[in-house]
C-alpha cells in the first residue's frame, strides 16, 4: 500500500484529500505544519512514498520545507500545491526541489493522476537492488564524459555525481529523446509536466539553468543545452565545435 504524507493546514481540504486518496487505496497521514513534516521525513526511513506539500503553512512555508528536505538528502517525490496567479511560486517550488506542482484550486482527478505517476517512479527505483553498485543501468544515456542514469536519478560528470529530481530527470530525458531538434517550451510543459492549460513557461528556463550547471563546462556558454531564441531549446549530445 502506498503511503502519502499530506502537509496542509486547511482542515477541510486536507480531510477531502485524505478521503479521496484513501478511496484510491492509499494510506494517508495529514500534518498541519512544515515542522511536523520535517520531523517525520528526516527520520532514517520515513514511512512515506510521496508527499503533497502546500506552500501556505503556518510557521515554515512549503518552500522552506522543500529546500530543507533536499538539503538533508531526502529525495522523496514531492508535489507542491501553489496558489494560482503566482507563477513565481512555481519557479520557487522547482528551485527548492519539488518534483511536480499543482495550482489551487485543482481538479482532484489530476492530483490523483500526478500522485500515481510519482509513485510509479518510486516503485521502479525501489525495485533496483544494490543502489551503491548498480548493475548495468538499463535506462541511461552517455554523452562525452557525462552519463545520466534515469533509474537512479543521477547525473555523473567525470568523478562527480549529481542527484536529479524526478522532473529534472524527466526534462533531460525528453530533450535527449529529441536530440538535435528544436523543442518548444510549451511542448515541454505538455509532454514532461502534463500541463496543458495556458501556463507560464518560465519554470522551464529555471530548470535549464540548473541542468546547465551540472553538464556545461561553462554554463554561460552552453554547448549541450542550446537556447533557441523565441522557440525553446535544443539538446546536442556531441557538439562539433571545440570547447
Ligand atoms: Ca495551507
Amino acid at each position: 500500500m502506498s503511503r502519502v504524507l499530506v502537509v496542509e493546514d486547511e482542515t477541510h481540504l486536507a480531510e477531502g484529500l485524505r478521503f479521496n486518496m484513501e478511496a484510491e487505496g492509499y494510506q494517508v497521514r495529514v500534518v498541519e505544519t512544515g515542522e511536523a513534516a520535517l520531523d517525520l521525513l528526516t527520520l532514517d526511513a520515513p514511512p512515506f512514498d510521496v508527499v503533497v506539500l502546500d506552500v501556505m503553512l503556518p510557521g515554515k512555508d512549503g518552500f522552506a520545507v522543500m529546500s530543507e528536505l533536499r538539503q538533508a538528502g531526502q529525495f522523496i517525490p514531492t508535489l507542491m500545491l501553489t496558489a494560482r496567479g503566482h507563477p513565481d511560486d512555481v519557479i520557487k517550488g522547482f528551485a527548492a526541489g519539488a518534483d511536480d506542482y499543482l495550482t489551487k484550486p485543482f481538479e482532484l482527478a489530476i492530483l490523483l493522476a500526478r500522485i500515481r505517476s510519482l509513485l510509479r517512479r518510486r516503485e521502479w527505483l525501489r525495485s533496483i537492488p544494490g543502489r551503491a553498485a548498480p548493475p548495468e543501468p538499463k535506462d541511461s544515456f552517455s554523452f562525452g564524459d557525462k552519463s545520466v542514469n534515469f533509474e537512479l536519478l543521477e547525473l555523473r560528470v567525470r568523478e562527480r555525481t549529481f542527484p536529479l529530481t524526478l522532473m529534472e530527470a524527466n526534462l533531460l530525458r525528453y530533450l535527449i529523446q529529441h536530440e538535435g531538434k528544436a523543442v518548444a517550451r510549451k511542448k515541454m510543459l505538455e509532454e514532461v509536466w502534463g500541463v496543458h492549460e495556458d501556463t507560464d513557461t518560465r519554470p522551464i528556463d529555471n530548470f535549464i539553468v540548473r541542468l546547465r550547471r551540472y553538464i556545461e563546462q561553462d554554463p554561460t556558454r552552453p554547448r549541450h543545452l542550446i537556447t533557441l531564441r523565441g522557440v525553446g531549446y535544443r539538446f546536442v549530445a556531441h557538439p562539433a565545435d571545440p570547447a
